[in-house]
């Protein structure tokens, strides 16, 4: 329980507005706030990348499921137990033991519940533990009774200190109206939860392999409930990231700009989940992937990893890691030279015209999706490391944030160690970036014990962070 009511609110402490649009009441303040960064608490005040299922604790899981246990149907969660760890949890008897709270019985249960440095850099595990969480809520849904989640959620970040959030949800969408029903749900807490000193925010998710369904579904859910066009502030396009280039929104964005059904549509700020997963391509195209989506418009960008972590770093991850892509990216990777091949040299990176030409002419006779394998040596890593240079600056100069979450990265993430965490690169540049914790709950951190990390683990120290990053609220959506 240590973690709550970690951060004691300063004498500094802004107050957010509920008020439904940015007016100059709240432009006034965002002014003031600016003004006002002076502690370390503010960058502990305002989460802005974080996922509502993920953000449920231990201490809030073992009370929901109390007196509910045995009603509860688990298959889901011991099957990828069993597949992700090779043998079955005792959860019945971790769980039951744990209602006492004796030290050593809360210890061995939040093993099982939390997603820890053993589980680190194996996504199925990660499933395994989020999967006892989705038991829960499927349980809690089906009795009406999801908002109980909701509200403990929100409480528990009210403990926190958090005084400015913007929660994510991405909701399966096998039945629309049951989708629409459970977003609703949190729409009204969130509504009923926000006062002068705390604001909830909602940024519905849309999966990246169902972009059209997943955007209807939206426009519906907000056409239809223009009561709560406050409190949906942004769109989140995540879930599966391999295969899924930023270009292929492209469409769907223009379809955006004269949609004459829901003109707030056009309008509604993007974030975007890219460089977390790209082991399907070379770094090159990884790190390209970041700057055309923040070319694209999106105005925060979640993880970014693919532009901290160092290319070397990155390529020791896995055997044959980022050594293959199709011939689809390599073509993309080539235009993308020649278009920015004059900023390119500026940051030192030689793009020669006349063998691109003859690469591009030669692949434009392959089929696209075949793979191609280029190996790294000494001078591509060290070109790759000025790109990584080359489209931090770019992002400073588009004003694109970029969310870095510091213990997501190293428990799913793929990033080995502290030592090499992308932090480190990303501090050290001029990108504007806010730190968030992504999915609190099942990694036992919080938005303030990530600051806490930053300040442990990298050269900047209160002062010194406080003064690079800036206060997280002037970058809400
Ligand atoms: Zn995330």
């Amino acid at each position: 329980m240590a973690k709550r009511g970690a951060i004691k609110n300063s004498s500094k402490n802004y107050h957010v507005s509920p008020s439904h649009r940015e007016g100059s009441r709240e432009r006034k303040q965002k002014k003031i706030i600016f003004r006002t960064v002076q502690n370390i608490n503010v960058l502990k005040q305002t989460e802005l990348h974080v996922h509502m299922g993920g953000c449920l604790t231990w201490y809030d899981f073992l009370e929901l499921c109390k007196d509910e246990y045995s009603k509860i149907d688990w298959t889901l969660y011991f099957e990828s137990y069993q597949k992700a760890y090779k043998r079955k949890p005792n959860l019945l008897k971790l769980t039951k033991e744990a209602q006492s709270g004796k030290e050593k019985d809360v210890s061995a249960f939040k093993n099982l519940f939390v997603c820890g440095t053993k589980d680190a850099g194996d996504f199925h595990k990660f499933q395994a533990k989020f999967n006892l969480l989705i038991c829960l809520f499927r349980y809690y849904t089906k009795l009406n009774r999801y908002e109980e989640v909701i509200r403990k959620i929100v409480k528990s970040h009210k403990q926190e200190g958090i005084q400015y959030i913007e929660y994510r949800m991405l909701y399966p969408m096998d039945d629309v109206n049951e989708a629409i029903r459970f977003h609703l749900m949190h729409l009204k807490v969130f509504r009923e939860e926000s006062d002068s000193s705390f604001t909830a925010k909602y940024i519905p998710g849309v999966p990246r392999n169902e972009v059209v369904r997943g955007t209807a579904l939206i426009q519906k859910l907000m056409i239809e409930n223009p009561q709560y066009a406050d409190v949906i502030v942004g769109l989140d396009f995540c879930h599966v990231e391999e295969g899924y280039p930023p270009k292929t929104l492209r469409p769907l964005l223009q379809k955006f700009k004269y949609d004459k059904d829901c003109p707030i549509f056009k309008s509604l700020p993007i974030v975007y989940h890219v460089g977390e997963s790209y082991y399907d391509k070379s770094i090159e195209s990884a790190i390209r992937w970041c700057h055309e989506a923040a070319e694209m418009g999106f105005k925060r960008l979640g993880h970014c990893i693919a532009l901290g972590l160092d290319p070397q770093i990155a390529l020791n991850r896995k055997k044959n890691a980022h050594v293959f892509e199709t011939v689809a990216e390599r073509l993309d990777q080539i235009d993308y030279d020649l278009k920015n091949r004059e900023l390119l040299v500026t940051f030192g990176i030689d793009i020669n015209k006349k063998m691109y030409l003859q690469e591009k002419q030669k692949l434009e006779t392959f089929a696209r999706n075949k793979l191609l394998k280029r190996t790294y040596n000494s001078k591509r890593l060290v070109e790759l490391r000025k790109r990584q240079q080359f489209v931090l600056d770019r992002l400073a100069k588009l004003g694109t944030v970029i969310e870095c979450c510091p213990t997501s990265n190293l428990k799913i993430g793929g990033v080995p160690n502290v030592k090499h965490h992308p932090i480190h690169n990303l501090l050290n540049s001029k990108v504007k970036l806010v730190i968030c914790a992504d999915d609190p709950g099942i990694f036992d951190c919080s938005l303030s014990s990530e600051i806490d990390w930053i300040i442990k683990h990298t050269k900047y120290k209160k002062e010194d962070l406080v003064k690079r990053l800036e206060n997280p609220f002037n970058f809400k959506l």
